[in-house]
């Protein structure tokens, strides 16, 4: 998946123009630190910071590697969102609790290797925290991502689109518990790598958000291919054609006759 990041620069200059301007972008893949360092052509210098949470960057992945038609991809996109989903939560609600950030980094070194330990890990935490077990993805649903992952399974697109919804399913009681219960230290969260690059950085850098399916689905209680639809219909206005589960394609085929 790529990202458009605009220049800034060429942005704040708009004002200045009187007729029609050219402003630069660039489509960058993804990053794993989310900071975006480009010089546009006019040799304006940026940085911008995507604060869209990591769970929900993967989440959008998945959701693209699916129209793309890479459906084992998706599948283990969906699953890693789901991971940093609970790792997300285990960091909101030490925050909530005032624990050093340098102490759960600590802790974070014992399980942040493992991912069943982390599961561990954030069941308990949440069970006491609120009372009640959290929502976990069903048996079918493990062995569908276990086959992907471990076994090379292909996927049919249904299977991807029924996994993606198991994640949301899971994802969306717990989210809205947490921004009820904690919602500064859930903000605090989102916002903690654009807070540490502005006190890096001397120049101000560029917050950026994408189109968060996982968010839209929450927020407004819509089913996955709901929000599916709305990414197929960005990425036609880019120009990115979705291929999802089926391409027809129609040749003309022009046959060569045999000289006689
Ligand atoms: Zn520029």
């Amino acid at each position: 998946m790529r990202i458009e990041i605009d220049c800034n620069i060429c942005l704040d200059h708009k004002s200045e123009e009187k007729s029609s301007f050219v402003r630069y972008s660039c489509f960058c893949s993804v990053r794993d630190d989310g900071i975006y360092e480009f010089e546009c052509p006019k040799g304006h210098r940026t940085i911008t910071v995507l604060r869209t949470p990591k769970h929900e960057v993967l989440f959008a992945i998945a959701s693209n590697a699916l129209l793309d038609g890479y459906l084992r991809e998706s599948i283990a996109s969906f699953a890693a969102s789901l991971e940093r989903f609970y790792e997300f939560v285990i960091r909101v609600i030490c925050r909530a609790k005032s624990i050093s950030q340098q102490d759960v980094e600590k802790c974070w070194k014992l399980v942040s290797k493992q991912s069943e330990r982390q599961l561990g890990a954030f069941t308990m935490l949440w069970f006491v925290e609120m009372g009640d077990p959290p929502n976990a993805l069903t048996n079918t649903m493990v062995e569908l991502r276990n086959q992907v992952i471990h076994q090379g399974k292909v996927p049919t697109y249904q299977e991807c689109i029924k996994f993606g919804q198991a994640v949301i399913d899971v994802i969306s009681p717990i989210e809205c518990k947490i921004l009820d219960k904690f919602p500064d230290s859930h903000k605090d969260e989102c916002f903690a790598l654009s807070k540490s690059v502005i006190e890096k950085h001397e120049q101000p850098p560029t917050i950026l958000s994408i189109f968060s399916l996982l968010d839209a689905a929450i927020q407004e209680n819509v089913s996955f291919e709901i929000c599916l639809e709305r990414l197929c219909l960005y990425r036609k206005r880019k120009g990115i054609p979705s291929i999802g589960s089926d391409l027809m394609r129609a040749t003309t085929v022009h046959p060569v006759r045999k000289k006689t």
